[in-house]
């Protein structure tokens, strides 16, 4: 089977973002593969982790992808402080004789967005809206590395997720679980410090943010997570991500000093995207009487370039504002409205992008996290064995994949139980557990797992 069809087959997704199919990126020649290490966000430690442990596969299907890609440099961008990591990969990369650059960053979110690093390692800005590959680059991460490893090597589906659990719990850890995991089985192996707790899934800036008991409790763990923060329930981030748009909107309008530090800290502007939030914000007042598509796109139009990171609002606005969910909104009227925004196809970095990065010690503060930070995950690894699991069909972006199995079957560990869908974007979805499939819903597979 060819390399493609085995990454294809085995269901392997963007680890670390959207969970873009990888079969399909791909795709693809390139100069560059960049390996995202960089653990972007604030707390987690999956990547650090992965890099520890697994050095040897990651640099094992770095190789081959690159083969594939007929990529002239093959680049691990990771922060300069992780030392240990470092040494496992170079150390990874010595034994393996092959020729991969490790490419150390400072310290600073979002290190791990993939246009910011592309920008770093190769010096070209993406163009607005673009991908990596406009540029001659191909952006993956490190547990993105371990799956197409697994699919390549024995042909494995992917079934399980290795993912940290920090915040309220004495130490972080790091679990390993079936796909389907209910999240709250993850967050008791960790042994929480709080009875009722609220959950970040992902990170602090960009993650999901789930304060609702029954939300949590029906929340699982899928291809794409990679960490669960747990908070007290009246968390600053717990209670600013409950605020309604109204009252945001309504803050804006009267709040906003125009001191464009949201602009300036942007980091999508630094690297010469036409991202000026404090625009938005200042022309939002008009947002319901503009009617002209033109006008509209002066006003508003630069919201499209955002990529929500959130520095604007979590980082930047002195007045506590919240410009990310105003893009968010207003790029919700231009979908609505049908306004199509002008791309700029060559942007350059602006001449201060190194002097507005933002230093993630200082955003740790700013989200008073600083309790939980530098507490690293040991290399002990909780496995995580579920009774039950809830396998959804949609983890990717693109089409859910559709059940090939029916209530009562008994499935194997690996076994294929969502197959992709037939036309568009989609990925296979495997079973991490041996067991019976007890229910089918319209959002995925129960599935009751047997010993053995
Ligand atoms: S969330 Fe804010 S800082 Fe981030 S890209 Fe959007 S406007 Fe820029
Ligand atoms: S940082 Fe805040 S106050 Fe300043 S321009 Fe932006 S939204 Fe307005």
């Amino acid at each position: 089977m060819e390399f493609l069809e085995k990454i294809q087959q085995a269901g392997v997704v963007g680890a670390g973002g959207a969970g873009f199919p990888t079969h399909v990126k791909l795709k693809a020649r390139a100069r560059w593969l960049i390996l995202n290490a960089a653990e972007c966000e604030p707390l987690i430690e999956t990547d650090k982790f992965l890099c520890r442990n697994f050095a040897d596969r990651i640099v094992a299907a770095a190789a081959v992808t690159a083969a594939h890609l007929g990529a002239e440099h093959t680049v691990i961008a990771i922060k300069g402080k992780y030392e240990a990591e470092i040494r496992a990969l170079q150390a990874a990369i010595d034994a393996a004789g092959q020729s991969i650059e490790i490419c150390k960053m400072s310290t600073f979110y979002p290190a791990g967005d993939e246009q910011t690093m592309v920008q770093w390692v190769t010096g070209r800005s993406v163009p607005e809206r673009g991908l990596p590959l406009d540029v001659e680059a191909v952006v993956d991460n490190v547990g993105t590395m371990l799956t197409i490893y697994d699919a390549i090597t024995e042909g494995s589906g992917v079934s399980m997720k290795y993912l940290s659990v920090v915040g309220e719990v004495p130490h972080p850890v790091m679990i390993h679980a079936p796909i389907g995991t209910p999240i709250t089985q993850c967050i008791a192996a960790a042994k929480p410090l709080l009875k009722e707790y609220a959950v970040i899934v992902g990170g602090p800036m960009m993650g999901k943010v789930l304060a609702d008991p029954q939300q949590i409790q029906q929340a699982v763990v899928t291809k794409t997570t990679g960490n669960l923060l747990v908070l007290p329930r009246d968390h600053y981030l717990i209670t600013r991500a409950g605020r309604p748009m109204e009252r945001l909107a309504l803050q804006a309008k009267t709040a906003c000093i125009q001191c464009r530090m949201c602009t300036d800290l942007c980091p999508r502007f630094q690297i010469g995207h036409d991202v000026q939030p404090h625009l938005v914000m200042r022309n939002l007042y008009r947002e319901q009487q503009t009617e002209n598509s033109e006008e509209w796109v002066r006003a508003f139009g630069s919201a499209a370039n955002c990529c929500s990171c959130g520095i604007c609002e979590m980082f930047a606005c002195p007045m506590g504002l919240s410009p990310r969910k105003v893009n968010e909104y207003i790029k919700g009227r231009m979908r609505e409205r049908g306004i199509q925004v002008p791309r700029n196809q060559h942007p350059e970095a602006r001449d201060s992008l190194n002097l507005r990065r933002v230093p993630t010690e200082r955003l740790i503060a700013r989200l008073d996290l600083s309790r939980y930070d530098g507490l690293h995950a040991s290399d002990d690894c909780l496995e995580i064995h579920p009774d039950r699991i809830f396998v959804p069909f949609s983890q990717h972006i693109g089409k859910p994949a559709q059940p090939v199995c029916k209530v009562g079957d008994t499935v194997q560990k690996g076994q294929l139980v969502a197959a992709a869908a037939a036309d568009g974007l989609s990925a296979n979805i495997h079973c991490g557990v041996h067991g019976v499939v007890t229910e089918l819903t319209d959002g995925g597979i129960w599935i009751a797992a047997k010993e053995g």
